[in-house]
């Protein structure tokens, strides 16, 4: 891999699918996530419905009976052999690394990940509106429920909906000006900010590589792109960076 010392890791839902959650899809210019309840035919939510700003103020009951469910459904998934090779890599590499995710469940935690930023929210937290605090959460968040910080009647999930501001841009933004190699995990580069890190980091002097299990929309922009399953592809590419170089 030559000679690297600071790495940032984008990974997008396409690391999870292995585990068994569903990425987003897309059919006739609408977007949805098909989602599995309750061992049911699946469901499709479109993102307008459930992943706005809009949505959560239109029918708060259906946004978080949705995320309770998302979070409810992180009991029956694990990590894959692609997150645990992030963590394998985050433990082992001296130098800068930094992990960044779109993903909103919590694998790369369990998995062991440490340098890790969820940029869109996790399922597993809740935010308040009113003071914006936000805490871990587990099981379900009705409406109405109370911020432990302020007291306003006004947690709502954790996930930075389409047309909100991811979070930690700052640090991220540093870490791409500082990259060496840039990789981008499972994503469509189709979701902004994130589509845009890779022309950061190459204009910043980053070697660029995606992993990916087709093409993505940004595919262009990388210097090498490998097609294939997560699962397969991030143990290999873990391996080729740690591998000592004579
Ligand atoms: P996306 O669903 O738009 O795209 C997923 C990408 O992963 C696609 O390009 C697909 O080809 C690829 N992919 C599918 N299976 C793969 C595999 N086994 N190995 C490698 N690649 C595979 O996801 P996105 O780009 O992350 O953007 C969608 C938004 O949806 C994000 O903001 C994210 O927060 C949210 N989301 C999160 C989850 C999750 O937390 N697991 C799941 C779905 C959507």
């Amino acid at each position: 891999m030559g000679d690297i010392r600071n790495i940032v890791i984008l990974t997008g839902a396409g690391v999870s699918a292995e585990s068994g959650i569903p990425t987003f899809r897309s059919t006739a210019g609408v977007t949805y996530w098909e989602v599995y309840e309750d061992d049911l035919a699946p469901r499709h939510y479109r993102i307008e419905d459930v992943c706005t700003p809009q949505a959560l103020a239109n029918d708060p009951a259906l946004v978080h009976r949705f995320y309770d469910a998302r979070r409810a459904a992180l009991a029956g998934v694990r990590p894959n052999a692609a997150h645990r090779a992030l963590a394998r890599l985050d433990a082992a590499w001296p130098g800068e690394l930094l992990l960044v995710t779109q993903n909103v469940d919590d694998l790369h935690e369990r998995a062991g990940s440490r340098r890790l930023i969820h940029m869109h929210g996790e399922l597993r937290a809740a935010l308040c509106a009113i003071c914006d605090a936000r805490r871990p959460h587990d099981g379900a968040l009705p409406p109405g429920s109370a911020c432990g910080q302020c007291g306003a009647p006004a947690l709502r999930p954790d996930i930075v909906f389409f047309g909100e501001m991811p979070y930690a841009m700052d640090r991220i933004e540093a870490a791409l000006a500082r990259a060496d190699l840039f990789v981008s995990i499972g994503t469509s580069g189709a979701v902004y900010p994130a589509a845009g890190f890779v022309r950061m980091a190459s204009a910043c002097g980053a070697r660029t590589l995606e992993l990916n299990l087709e093409p993505s929309a940004g595919s262009d922009w990388f210097d090498e792109t490998r097609t294939g399953p997560a699962g397969t592809l991030v143990p290999a590419f873990v391996d080729e960076v740690l591998r000592p170089t004579a």
